[in-house]
C-alpha cells in the first residue's frame, strides 16, 4: 500500500532525526545534511549556482539502448537486461555532436557572468556506464581538449558504475581518460564481494572513490556491514540517496516488494526510510570511520533542480563556501 504523507509530518519527522544526531553538519541553507570532514567535491555542483553542470545519461543521451547486467527493484525505468553488451563498435558521438556542444558552450559562456565556473561532467544512466567506456573516452578528450580549455578550469569528471565492471583494464582507461571520480553502486549487487575488490583496486589508481547506493531498507543489514569494509578499503566518501519516484512502472515493482511503502514531497515524490540514513550516520560518527557521509534526500534534487532555472533559490545559493572555493581555484588552468 502507499502512504503518501504530507510534507508538514514528513518535513518534521525528517527535522527531528537530524536534531537527534548529534555532529550532523549542514550546508547550503539546510539542504546538504552531511557527517565528516567534506563531501565529495563531485557534489558540489549540486548546491551552488556557480557550478556548471553537464551530465549525461549514457545509452538514452547517445542514442544506444538502456542496457544494464542489473534488475534493481529501485531502478527509475525499464531496461535491458544483458550481462555480455558490447555497444556496435563503429559507434561514435561524431563531428556534428562535438560542434553542437561546442556552439551550445560558446552561448552559454556569454550568459556565465563570473567567467570562472567551475564545471562537472556527470556520466550515468539507466544502464551500466562501463558497457560505453570507449564512447566515456571519446567524451573525456573531448571535455579534457576542448571544453576545459575553453572555460580555463579543470572540470570535475564522476562516473557511475554498479562495480561489477570495474576491473583493472577498466579502472587504468578511466584513469587515463582523466576521470576524477568513480561511484559505487554497492547495492545493486547486493553488496558482493566482486565489487568490494574492484573497489580495493579502484582506490589504488582513481583519486577520489565514493560509495554511493540508496537508503533502501531491505539493505539494512549489508549497509551496516559495509561501513567498516568501506573504511578499511579507504573509500573517500559514502552519499546515501533516498529512493526517488520517477515513475509508475518503478512505483509499482518498489510497492510489489515492499508492501507498504511511505512517500512524501520533496521535488521528486521521495521514499521515506524509517530513519535509516540517519542510523548509518550515527555509526559512522560513533565508531570514527574516516568517510564523509551525505544524506542525498529530496532536498538535494531540490536544490540541484531550482539551480538549472534562474530561481530565486539559485540567487541564494549563488557563491561556493569558501573551502569549496579554494578547491576550484586549485583547478585554473593556466592561460598563456
Ligand atoms: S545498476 Fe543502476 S541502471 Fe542497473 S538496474 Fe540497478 S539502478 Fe538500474
Amino acid at each position: 500500500m502507499i502512504k503518501i504523507t504530507p510534507i508538514q509530518e514528513a518535513y518534521k519527522k525528517k527535522i527531528e532525526r537530524q536534531e537527534k544526531l548529534k555532529g550532523l553538519k549542514f550546508k547550503c541553507h539546510g539542504s546538504c545534511a552531511y557527517t565528516g570532514e567534506d563531501i565529495s567535491p563531485g557534489c558540489y555542483g549540486c548546491f551552488y549556482s556557480d557550478a556548471y553542470h553537464r551530465g549525461f545519461l549514457l545509452g538514452r543521451d547517445v542514442g544506444l539502448p538502456n542496457v544494464c547486467n542489473r534488475d534493481c527493484v529501485y531502478c527509475f525505468e525499464p531496461h535491458i537486461v544483458r550481462q555480455d553488451y558490447m555497444p556496435p563498435e563503429e559507434f561514435s558521438l561524431g563531428g556534428e555532436w562535438q560542434r553542437t556542444i561546442q556552439d551550445y558552450l560558446a552561448e552559454e559562456k556569454q550568459m556565465i557572468t563570473t567567467g570562472s565556473k567551475m564545471q562537472y561532467y556527470e556520466f550515468t544512466g539507466v544502464c551500466e556506464p562501463l558497457f560505453y567506456i570507449s564512447i566515456l573516452e571519446e567524451f573525456m578528450r573531448f571535455f579534457r581538449n576542448v571544453v576545459d580549455q575553453f572555460m580555463g578550469t579543470k572540470g570535475w569528471a564522476k562516473v557511475y558504475t554498479n562495480g561489477t565492471l570495474l576491473n583493472l583494464d577498466n579502472i587504468l582507461r578511466l584513469k587515463d581518460s582523466g576521470f576524477d571520480e568513480v561511484r559505487v553502486h554497492l547495492g545493486a549487487t547486493n553488496f558482493s564481494d566482486t565489487v568490494y575488490d574492484n573497489l580495493r583496486l579502484a582506490v589504488k589508481h582513481i583519486p577520489t572513490v565514493t560509495v554511493e547506493t540508496p537508503s533502501w531498507p531491505p539493505h539494512r543489514g549489508k549497509l551496516f556491514e559495509m561501513l567498516p569494509i568501506i573504511h578499511n578499503i579507504g573509500v573517500k566518501h559514502l552519499d546515501i540517496c533516498q529512493v526517488e519516484i520517477v515513475s509508475k512502472a518503478q512505483l509499482s515493482r518498489i510497492e510489489k516488494a515492499l508492501g507498504n511503502i511511505e512517500l512524501y514531497q520533496a521535488f521528486y515524490p521521495v521514499m521515506d526510510d524509517g530513519g535509516l540514513v540517519e542510523d548509518i550516520m550515527r555509526e559512522v560518527l560513533d565508531r570514527r570511520y574516516t568517510y564523509s557521509v551525505l544524506d542525498c534526500n529530496g532536498f538535494v534534487k531540490q536544490s540541484r533542480s531550482a539551480l538549472s532555472t534562474h530561481s530565486y533559490w539559485s540567487v541564494l545559493n549563488r557563491k561556493y563556501p569558501p573551502e569549496w572555493e579554494q578547491h576550484r581555484y586549485k583547478r585554473k588552468l593556466r592561460t598563456k
